[in-house]
């Protein structure tokens, strides 16, 4: 069984009334290469398909209560055309601008993005350092949750059956605030635009009023872990010293220990270690950078 979902409110009525697993498909960019038998399955007879890709008021992006509320089937697109995003989550955007083809960000969604819980996921790694929050839905009960906390394993998350997560939540704050995200491919299949990441960092930083030091730093890595990790020493490091070439490197050199990498088809788990800290230094110095403009 198929069915599309016209509004938030039909959507959340059938999953509340479901007597067996709903399968949610929003773009369908991971369930349809992933959950193949999964999705043979809701025919004939169970695990129907709710589609909520249609669903405008789950489709927009807002400034609200010191927040940027974005709904679950907003997509990269989307992100890429949003001038509140640019403003106050640009790690975001460039996540966004550096996720699969066009054709994927045209239909991919962030809600997907997070539901996945790829150790991989771009938007999701941005969105952690961002901090945060899934709003999710079931029957008329709304509760939000930390996305870091929300992710339980390699496309594992704390999500129930038939839970909808409806918007992602991003706090604003002021001052001198940047923040900026990077990606390491694979140069064989960047050519074709469509590269998953071999390692990848978010870094949101706010400076001291004087930009002399950085007031809170908040560093995630995508790819090197089951799921996207905080470099909290990293963080700890970063915060309230000089801001130098040094304590930069010695952060960079921090975020090594949280990570627990694989081997796999895009690098070894060695080559992701050595690269770490050139990538966590080049998504620092840009985050930097961005905050000593901002404001
Ligand atoms: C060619 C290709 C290239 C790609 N490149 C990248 C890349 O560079 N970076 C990257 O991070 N990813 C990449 N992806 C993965 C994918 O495009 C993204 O993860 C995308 O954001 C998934 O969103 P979607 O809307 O397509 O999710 P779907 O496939 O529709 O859903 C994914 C999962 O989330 C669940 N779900 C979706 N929305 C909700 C909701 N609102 N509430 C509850 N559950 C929900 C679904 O049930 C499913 O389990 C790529 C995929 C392909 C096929």
């Amino acid at each position: 069984m198929y069915i599309l979902a016209r509004s938030l409110k039909e959507a959340t009525e059938f999953l509340f009334a479901a007597s067996e697993r709903v399968i949610i498909l929003a773009g369908g960019t991971d369930l349809m290469v992933f959950n193949r038998d999964l999705i043979a399955q809701a025919e004939p007879r169970k695990n129907p398909i709710l589609d909520i890709s249609r669903v405008a008021e789950m489709r927009n992006i807002r400034l609200e209560n010191h927040q940027l509320a974005i709904g679950s089937v907003v997509t990269y697109r989307d992100v890429l055309l949003s001038r509140p995003v640019q403003r106050y989550g640009l790690a975001l955007v460039e996540a966004s601008q550096r996720t699969g083809s066009t054709q994927i960000r045209n239909v991919g969604t962030l809600g997907g993005n997070v539901v996945n819980a790829s150790p991989a996921g771009d938007a999701l790694t941005a969105l952690i350092a961002l901090n945060g929050e899934v709003e999710i839905v079931y029957g008329q009960e709304y509760y939000r949750q930390n996305i870091e906390t929300f992710l339980k394993g390699p496309k594992k998350t704390g999500l129930p059956e038939n839970h909808l997560v409806t918007r992602l939540l991003v706090p604003i704050y002021q001052g001198y605030v940047g923040s900026s995200f990077y990606k390491l491919v694979n140069r064989a299949s960047s050519q074709h635009g469509l590269a998953i990441s071999v390692v990848s960092a978010a870094a949101v930083v706010r400076l001291s009023k004087d930009k002399s030091h950085i007031e809170r730093a908040r560093l995630v890595l995508g790819a090197v872990a089951p799921t996207p990790v905080r470099a909290r020493q990293s963080e700890e490091i970063l915060q309230e010293r000089p801001i130098s070439r040094d304590l930069i490197k010695e952060a960079a050199l921090a975020a090594v220990q949280v990570i627990a990498p694989i081997d796999d088809i895009r690098a070894t788990a060695t080559y992701r270690r050595e690269v770490v800290p050139a990538i966590v230094e080049n998504v620092l110095n840009h985050a930097i950078r961005k905050a000593t403009r901002s404001s």
